[in-house]
């Protein structure tokens, strides 16, 4: 045991090929390698864990290697390969943005970036989470973004693409990371398992990389845990235990109860579970995965989406046969229901135990349904659009619902139920179980799913907080703040970002872009325009003439308002003014500019005629 490493680290990979889950990106890198089409920035976005960084220091090592090989790889052999692999290479920084983002961690850097490489091409900057630099840090390093000496490459990454401003995004190539699949986890997981001679059951390394959720670094993390604890053999029984993982077989017994309306089983079930020391609210989501796997394994076009071992995989469609779709839709949404009301609940236990009477009296219901009354409430909760939209692989399954159960007579929708029926139709048959339900429940769904949506809050970027521009040249301005600017300033507590004539082209070229259709006169005219700064803050527009002038003054509060957002900065000002009768601002057209030529070269208008060309 002694120097033991962490297999996330000891099984890194090296080289593009043997990077997991990311063909497509690495491929696509490796041929900007071959093809020495190399970007000044990359923006690399994913989860963690996924291989940002790995790709990021992969791709250093190949552009620094002296005889890369035929398929755009690192050697791993040359000088500059081996200061890499030896973690001794000068031509690599890494800054992790999360501790280091002081104006002065990036100005060391930006010192650093001067300085050319003693071996190999380039020195490659890496800046991990990137969206955790201040603005002033921003400030201070966009500059050297913008115009890097050639030798310097920056690699961003970030978890969080959102957070990214629109000035760093359009100055870099971007590359979107995947989570890794399960199928992808569990065979790296072999291979590693393979490699340390341990034995490990498939199923065993499924049920870690489902606990991974798709980051491989976690995934190892977990099995160097696994291994430590059952030192050599990685059982399913063993990871489930020691991982507290709850074991399929519950869920596949709870759905028989279920399904034989075994209430009384279904009780005796929780409470083994609960007494195993599981929590109940684990539990409840368990099973409304067992539900949603049953649903998505009932039709061989969504049974991609089920992510479990081969074995398990048989026994879920077998068992999903057995599952009415309507039962399986009601039984997800009331799993659903209880994980939301589940912390406010003071007796968790008793909505547990309530939430599977009910599931196993679905089918009950069903059946006494099918034996002839005809059904009286309109029926609207799970096939609301919110539903359907939440859940698209019920929408897909759900036309075999209707060939399935169709054998009911058609019967006119009520008016206000057709959207829904739209969005997923379904028998009437399979939605009666549901009208039951709404009279029994007084929520209604889209609200609960509404809930469910808002939970997952978009976390709100920090900047440091003065909310006072420290770069803004006109100091003497931002002293006499009214109140009515502080009020503004407490909106937007974050500090205005510096932008060049460059950024507010792209931003107008962006807004006239996506003008709509009616306005495309406009879009055109405001494509020909080129912004320049007066200063710092200030642009102006300059139009040919006093009618486009009027027009485009007009338009300065709703442009200004456009262009301040997207450049975040409060105080960008445009100004519109009319050309001088000298200054040609007009871009020429195709003609203009071959009359232009032909009166400079006469030979043109020569080669014209004789071809018998027309001009368009
Ligand atoms: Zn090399």
């Amino acid at each position: 045991m002694e120097n033991y490493i962490v297999s996330a680290r000891k099984y890194r990979p090296t080289t593009f090929e043997s990077v997991v889950g990311q063909r497509a990106l690495t491929t696509t890198l490796k041929n900007a390698i071959a093809t020495g089409k190399l970007a000044h920035a990359y923006l690399f976005c994913g989860p963690r864990g996924v291989g940002k960084t790995t790709c990021a220091r992969i791709f250093a090592k190949t552009i620094n290697c002296m005889s890369p090989t035929a398929d755009g790889e690192a050697c791993n052999q040359c000088e500059s390969c081996t200061a890499f692999n030896e973690q001794r290479s000068y031509n690599i920084h890494e800054l992790d943005a999360a501790s280091n983002n002081s104006v002065d961690d990036i100005r060391q850097l930006v010192e650093q970036v001067r300085i050319p490489p003693q071996i190999g091409k380039y020195k490659v900057y890496i800046i991990d989470e990137v969206h955790m630099l201040s603005a002033s840090a921003f400030n201070a390093f966009l500059k050297t973004l913008e115009e890097p000496p050639r030798h310097a490459i920056f690699i961003l990454a970030t978890t969080e693409k959102h957070k990214i401003l629109p000035t760093i995004l359009s100055r870099c190539q971007i590359y979107d990371f995947n989570r890794i699949n399960v199928d992808d986890t569990v065979a790296h997981l072999a291979y590693v398992a393979s490699k340390e001679g341990i034995t490990a059951e498939p199923e065993a390394l499924n049920v870690i990389a489902l606990k991974a959720d798709g980051g491989m670094r976690d995934a190892l993390s977990i099995f160097d845990q696994v291994v430590s604890f059952t030192g050599g053999h990685i059982s399913y029984k063993s990871v489930i235990e020691n991982l507290n993982v709850l074991d399929y077989e519950y869920y596949f017994r709870l759905t028989d109860h279920f399904l034989a309306n075994q209430v009384g089983d279904a009780l005796l079930l929780l409470n083994d579970v609960l007494n195993k020391g599981f929590d109940a609210s684990h539990f409840v989501t368990g099973l409304s995965s067992h539900f949603r796997d049953l649903l998505v394994s009932k039709d061989p076009a969504t049974l991609a989406l089920l992510e479990v071992g081969a074995s398990i995989r048989e026994r879920y469609q077998a068992q999903a046969q057995k599952c009415p779709l309507p039962f399986l839709y009601r039984a997800m949404k009331l799993c659903n229901d209880c994980d939301l009301n589940y912390r406010a609940s003071k007796n968790k236990r008793l909505l547990v135990e309530l939430t599977l009477i009910q599931v196993a009296q679905l089918t009950a219901e069903g059946d006494d349904v099918s034996g002839g009354r005809s059904p009286k409430q309109s029926i609207k909760p799970i096939f609301s659009q919110p539903a359907a939209a939440q859940q698209p692989q019920a929408a897909t399954a759900m036309p075999q619902a209707q060939a399935t159960t169709n054998a009911a007579p058609a019967r006119p929708q009520p008016a206000q139920q057709a959207p829904a029926a739209q969005a997923a139709p379904a028998s009437p048959q399979s939605q009666q179980p549901f009208g039951s339900q709404a009279a029994m429940r007084p929520t209604p769904t889209a609200v609960l799913m509404a809930q469910g949506k808002e939970e997952k809050k978009i976390p709100v970027m920090k900047m440091s907080g003065l909310g006072v521009s420290i770069k803004h040249p006109r100091i003497d301005e931002e002293k006499k703040q009214t109140s009515e600017t502080i009020a503004q300033q407490n909106t937007q507590p974050e500090e205005d970002f510096i932008f060049n004539e460059k950024d507010v082209n792209y931003y107008w070229q962006e807004y006239a872009g996506r003008l709509p259709q009616e306005q495309t006169a406009l879009a055109k005219r405001m494509q020909v325009i080129r912004l320049a700064m007066l200063d710092a803050v200030t642009f102006e527009a300059v139009v040919e003439n006093e009618i486009a002038a009027k027009e485009f003054t007009d338009l300065i509060p709703t442009l200004q308002g456009y262009l301040r957002k997207r450049l975040k900065n409060s105080k960008a000002t445009m100004t519109v003014r009319v050309s001088a009768p000298t200054e040609k601002v007009r871009a020429y057209s195709r003609v203009e500019k071959f009359q232009l030529m032909a009166q400079k070269n006469n030979a043109l208008l020569q080669l014209k005629d004789e071809f018998g060309l027309e001009l368009y």
